[in-house]
């Protein structure tokens, strides 16, 4: 399955696209992690997506498009994968297109999820996550067991550098004017289902795999 999730900014495309990967056994392509990826090791390619995303911005698609390209093309996305973060304009739509058309292979459904953006606001200000393992955390809807602590291997939770609240003003910013359009100009070409993100975690997930014909019990067998 060749899927692409589509939403704002802390909709939980992250946390939704990670169960997916797991339930189908496809790989979980996110450009925020792989960027994540870079800063943390840093690499050139990382410290020139940080002035970027330290302030809420896109990174320009001489960096992006060549570095989702690469990782399309590896072996393990033959069968399928998930995009996440990716497209993030039009013109990058436009991109995928091409590199989809030069690996003649098929895009099977875009799910968008909505919410809020005041719910956004509140869900990604109180967001934590582990630096170590990636765990995800809110202060208030999904404390650690220990303050400040993950649950899975006791390393110290941090909030990410564009989860402040100016920068996720931003974000969103960015989100309505130039991601948003991407639905109109999938439209005509690809399955589009739009889903509500709930508060519970659990909701959405079944909202997502019923979607898609998966049963939502392949998850408890990963
Ligand atoms: P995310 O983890 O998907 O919220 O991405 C974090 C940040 O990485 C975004 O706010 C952007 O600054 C940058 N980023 C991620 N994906 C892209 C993309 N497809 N194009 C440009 N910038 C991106």
């Amino acid at each position: 399955m060749r899927l692409i999730l589509l939403g704002a900014p802390g909709v939980g495309k992250g946390t939704q696209a990670t169960l997916l990967s797991k339930a189908l056994s496809i790989p979980h392509i996110s450009t925020g992690d792989m960027f994540r990826y870079h800063i943390s090791n840093n690499t050139d390619l990382g410290m020139e997506a940080k002035q970027y995303i330290d302030k809420g911005m896109l990174v320009p698609d001489e960096i992006t498009v060549g570095m989702v390209a690469d990782r399309l093309k590896q072996q393990d996305c033959r069968n399928g994968f998930v995009l996440d973060g990716f497209p993030r304009t039009i013109q990058q739509a436009k991109f995928l297109d091409k590199i989809l058309k030069d690996l003649n292979i098929q895009l099977d459904m875009v799910i968008n999820i909505t919410l809020d953006d005041r719910e956004i606001i509140k869900r990604l200000s109180g967001r934590r996550i582990c630096p170590q393992c990636s765990a995800v955390y809110h202060i208030e809807d999904k404390p650690p067991k220990n303050e400040g602590l993950c649950d899975n291997c006791g390393t110290g939770l941090v909030q990410r550098g564009d989860d402040k609240e100016e920068t996720i003003i931003k974000r969103l910013q960015v989100y309505h004017s130039q991601s948003e359009p991407i639905l109109e100009y999938y439209k005509d070409k690809v399955k589009i289902v739009n889903i509500e993100s709930h508060k519970l975690l659990e909701v959405t997930t079944k909202r997502v795999f019923e979607a898609l014909g998966v049963d939502y019990k392949t998850l408890n067998a990963c």
